[in-house]
Formats: C-alpha cells, sequence, structure tokens
C-alpha cells in the first residue's frame, strides 16, 4: 500500500541546503501536511518524492519500493500544483482522460467509465464536454483534482493547491479536499504555508524551517505542546505571546514583567539561564480593574493597559501593555469574548495561570516546559 518512508533526505542546489537530513514515516492513508515558512523546503522535499528533483543524498520509498531512481511515471503517484496546468484547448472530459493515457490495461470504454465515474464524484458531470476557460477557479481546481484521481494512484502529492481560490472557496475546497481523501482512501502529502489548512485538514502536520523538520505529530499536539519556539510561533492565530527575560530560579524576570514559578516549572527550567515565556493568546484572561486594589491581587495576576482592542464579531484580539512600558511594541495580546469590552486605554486585570505557560530555553529555543 502507499506508505512513504523519507529517510535522512537532503537536497542541496549549490551552496543552498534546500532539504536538510530529513526524515519522515508517512502511513498508508495518511493525509500528511507540510507547513512552513517560505523557503523552507517544502516544495523541495514534495519534488523529491514526485522524482522532479533527485536527492544530494538520503532514501525515499514508496509502498516500501526505493524511489530515488525511479521516473517520475513509474511512482505511482498524482500530483495536483497551485497552477491547475489543464490544457486549455481540450474539453473537461479530455483533460481527465489524459490523466489515464499512459495507464495500461484500460480499454477505451472503460476510460470513458472511470472519467464519469469520479466527475460524478467531484459534482463535476455537467461540465465535461466544457473547456478550462469556461470554468471558475473552484471547477478547474476540481478538474485537476478529477485528473488526478481517475489514475488511482497510490499516493497524492499536492502543491499549494487551493492557494489561488478566494477565501471563500478555500475553505469549502478544503472540505470537500478532505472528505475526497477519505473517500478515496489515498496516501496524501499536502504543501502549505497556511497553518489553518494544515491545522483542520491534516491526520498529522509535518512543520518545516530552513530546511529541518521541527516537528511532526497530529494538529492538537504540535498547538498544545510544541517543541521549541518555532513550532510554538508558526502554529496558532494569533501567535502565541512570547516574552524574553531570565530564568532566578523560583521566577522569571523580563524588563518590565515577573512572573513566580510553581514547582513544576521551577524543575523544568533549572539549568537555563536566558529563557522565554510563551502563552496562547485565549490563556491571557483579561478582567476589568474597577474597584480592584494592586495590593490584593494574586501572584499570577497583573495590571496592564489595553492599548489597542479589535474586534472580531464573535472575538476580541486585545493588545496589552505594562504601564511603565515606553515601547512601541505590545508586551501580550488576548483573545477574549466578542461581548468582553474593554476601552482603549483602560487598566485591566490580566491573569496567566501557570498551567497554561510555556517556557523555552533563551539560546535554542528548545521547550522545556
Ligand atoms: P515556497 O512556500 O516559497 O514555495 P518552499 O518552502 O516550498 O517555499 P522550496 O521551494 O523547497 O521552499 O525552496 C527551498 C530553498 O531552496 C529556497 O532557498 C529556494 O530558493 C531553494 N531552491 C529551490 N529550488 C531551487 C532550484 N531549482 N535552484 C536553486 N535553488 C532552489
Amino acid at each position: 500500500m502507499g506508505a512513504i518512508n523519507i529517510e535522512n533526505l537532503t537536497k542541496r542546489f549549490g551552496e543552498t541546503t534546500a532539504v536538510d537530513d530529513l526524515s519522515l514515516d508517512i502511513a498508508d492513508s495518511e493525509f500528511l501536511v507540510l507547513v512552513g515558512p517560505s523557503g523552507c523546503g517544502k516544495s523541495t522535499t514534495l519534488r523529491c518524492l514526485a522524482g522532479l528533483e533527485t536527492p544530494t543524498a538520503g532514501d525515499i520509498y514508496i509502498a516500501g519500493d526505493h524511489m530515488n531512481y525511479r521516473v517520475p511515471q513509474n511512482r505511482d503517484i498524482a500530483m495536483v500544483f497551485q497552477d491547475y496546468a489543464l490544457y486549455p484547448h481540450m474539453t473537461v472530459r479530455a483533460n481527465m482522460r489524459f490523466g489515464l493515457e499512459e495507464e495500461e490495461g484500460y480499454t477505451k470504454a472503460e476510460r470513458e467509465a472511470r472519467v464519469e465515474e469520479i466527475a460524478e464524484t467531484l459534482g463535476i458531470s455537467e461540465l465535461l464536454d466544457r473547456k478550462p476557460d469556461e470554468l471558475s477557479g473552484g471547477q478547474q481546481q476540481r478538474v485537476a483534482l478529477g485528473r488526478a484521481i481517475v489514475r488511482d494512484p497510490e499516493v497524492f502529492l499536492m502543491d499549494e493547491p487551493l492557494s489561488n481560490l478566494d477565501a471563500k472557496l478555500r475553505a469549502e475546497m478544503r472540505t470537500e479536499l478532505q472528505q475526497l481523501q477519505h473517500r478515496f482512501d489515498v496516501t496524501t502529502v499536502y504543501v502549505t504555508h497556511n497553518q489553518t489548512e494544515a491545522m483542520t485538514m491534516s491526520d498529522r502536520v509535518a512543520v518545516m524551517n530552513d530546511g529541518r523538520l521541527q516537528q511532526v505529530g497530529p494538529p492538537l499536539e504540535l498547538y498544545h505542546a510544541p517543541e521549541n519556539r518555532f513550532v510554538a510561533g508558526f502554529i496558532g492565530e494569533p501567535m502565541m505571546n512570547f516574552v524574553e527575560g531570565r530564568n532566578e530560579g523560583d521566577r522569571f524576570v523580563g524588563t518590565y514583567v515577573e512572573y513566580p514559578f510553581d514547582a513544576t516549572i521551577r524543575d523544568a527550567v533549572d539549568g537555563a539561564d536566558d529563557v522565554v515565556l510563551g502563552v496562547r493568546p485565549e490563556d491571557v484572561a483579561v478582567d476589568t480593574a474597577d474597584g480592584v486594589d494592586e495590593s490584593d491581587l494574586g501572584d499570577y495576576e497583573f495590571v496592564m493597559h489595553v492599548s489597542v482592542i479589535e474586534p472580531h464579531g464573535d472575538q476580541n484580539v486585545v493588545h496589552l501593555n505594562h504601564p511603565g512600558d515606553t515601547s512601541e511594541s505590545d508586551l501580550l495580546h488576548a483573545l477574549t469574548g466578542g461581548t468582553d469590552i474593554f476601552e482603549q486605554g483602560s487598566e485591566v486585570v490580566v491573569t496567566i495561570d501557570p498551567s497554561h505557560v510555556h517556557v523555552f530555553d533563551g539560546e535554542s529555543g528548545d521547550a522545556l516546559h
């Protein structure tokens, strides 16, 4: 079946190391999303899987077979790219049939039947006799998928297949692609720089940066237990808050904040000097400071002031500063309920529960807690 094993894959272009010693096992039928910022090596990894690039070092196996020297046509994969690359002079039917052209063992009638069956599944039967320029972006994308699916490949490789669609259609196609992948049960490697696609579509997410694999796991595992600062910052929107400072044993000391460490954090950060506190915006609780006496505040409560509030309807992003902080940048941002209205410039009480605090090593960026 369509399991993929990538062992110590390295790909260099001259001085540039696009992929650096990447090892990753992808299970049969799994939907794996490869995500990371522009230039991190995602597309190059996918192109090595496809046979469009030759690895500088390392090995690639699909369904247990060694792939390094196999031409793309003999890899039993189907690819869908950002530009759908449909043939403009051919009808949808001919474009889809083209996917079968190099497949052996199909009679002409069987090819036609297969095209019609897949068109039906994708809801594009009525488009079969149109040309690509008579289709919307979403319809073209479906045809491109159809052309890939007709071949019944072991593996789908997709490189930003939704990025040419508008936001609404992209959201619809996300769901549709997921459903299709489950229906066809095909191992899928999907490349995107969009962390929402990574979080919502995948069985597992692999995060890359600078050619290196940072972490791989189910989306919520990456969200709740990031192994380093890069993954913590890349996954999650709005982004995790980071505050840099020093480990003073029993507490964190930053420029404007101190935060006491409980026994669990103290043990976890023991030995580190420079540390970075991380807290998700939804874990920063904000309440009005009206009538609150600062001397009554608990260990994990702080008075801050609201610099900007961004209403999103169901939620607000509240940007917070320490009262003494004259720098331009905000110290924290919090995600609050849409009905929690705080005045810009007002004082609020911020509570950060230690069970929600991540701590990263200031130098390596590795998660300590
Ligand atoms: P994007 O999201 O922008 O497509 P990516 O994560 O897919 O980025 P890659 O396209 O894999 O990144 O590129 C990784 C690195 O390798 C980049 O520094 C890129 O400039 C370099 N690179 C990719 N292809 C080539 C090539 N054919 N020749 C030279 N350098 C290349």
